[in-house]
């Protein structure tokens, strides 16, 4: 199962994630976990990423998709992943897909946690002034102002991938404002939903109505339905003829050899 969870900072993509982890064993890719890791390691990424981040800005498309192929490489994510904050914009949507065409994967669903925005900026402001309170840690882009460049940064760069997975066919959306539990439920059941679709055998896709011919039934199929006898397909058929001109070859050597014996 591959899933992406789309929606604007602080729509609960993270929650939502853990809880997908713990019920069906897949790993969180989350970018900005990653990119925090990396600034506190101060490797070279984290060296790059680190303003930007503290600004509430997009790092380039490049150096996160480079991330995420890497990490998506690792065995722990051969099961499968749930894609949280990547991808953020158009550009790491399509390296996404040559990235997983090229390992012959494809995307289950995208989940649209679709939120309020001012109800969103509510929420965030009154869990941070909370945090603050009781002198909790924060993040360096915990603040109003930076969560405001982070929600610009969302509607500019990041929204336009919702009308990119409408048209791929694989957008789901869920309220994301519904509390966690109902938000929970919803995602499971887009996951199974998909989950049932992939696992639906070919033949029993059914063409639309208009599609469908009415094709009279053949003779055959007539008496084999009288007889109780099972209509042959044609490959079956021509194994049935195979066998009889076998037998009737076996049936005349058998005549010759006969009338042989009697002339002698
Ligand atoms: P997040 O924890 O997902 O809210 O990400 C925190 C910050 O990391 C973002 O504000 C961006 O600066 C950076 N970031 C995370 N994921 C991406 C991404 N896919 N593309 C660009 N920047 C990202």
């Amino acid at each position: 199962m591959r899933l992406i969870l789309l929606g604007p900072p602080g729509a609960g993509k993270g929650t939502q994630a853990q809880h997908l982890v713990a019920k069906y064993g897949i790993i969180q890719l989350s970018t900005g976990d990653m990119l925090r890791a990396a600034v506190k390691a101060g490797t070279p990424v984290g060296r790059q990423a680190a303003d930007i981040m503290a600004r509430g800005a997009l790092v380039p498309d490049e150096v996160v998709v480079e991330i995420v192929g890497q990490r998506i490489e690792q065995p722990d994510a051969r099961k499968g992943f749930i894609l949280d904050g990547f991808p953020r914009t158009v550009p790491q949507a399509q390296a996404l897909d040559r990235i997983l065409a090229e390992r012959g994967l494809a995307l289950d669903a995208v989940v649209e946690l679709k939120v309020d925005e001012d109800a969103l900026v509510r929420r965030i402001e009154s869990r941070v002034a909370a945090m603050k309170a009781r002198g909790e840690p924060m993040r360096d882009d915990d603040s109003s102002e930076v969560l405001h460049r982070r929600l610009a940064a969302y509607r500019e760069q990041t929204a336009p991938l919702i009308a990119y997975y409408r048209r791929h066919g694989t957008l789901r959306t869920v309220d994301g404002m519904a509390p966690i539990k109902e938000v929970a439920a919803a995602i499971e059941k887009v996951v199974a939903g998909e989950r049932k679709a992939s696992a639906a055998p070919r033949s029993r896709v059914v063409a639309p109505k208009s599609k469908r011919t009415a094709s009279k039934p053949s003779e055959k199929s007539k008496i084999a339905a009288k007889t109780g006898r099972k209509a042959r397909t044609g490959a079956a058929r021509r194994v049935g003829a195979a066998r009889k001109s076998a037998r009737a070859a076996r049936k005349s050597a058998a005549r010759g050899t006969a009338a042989r014996n009697r002339r002698r």
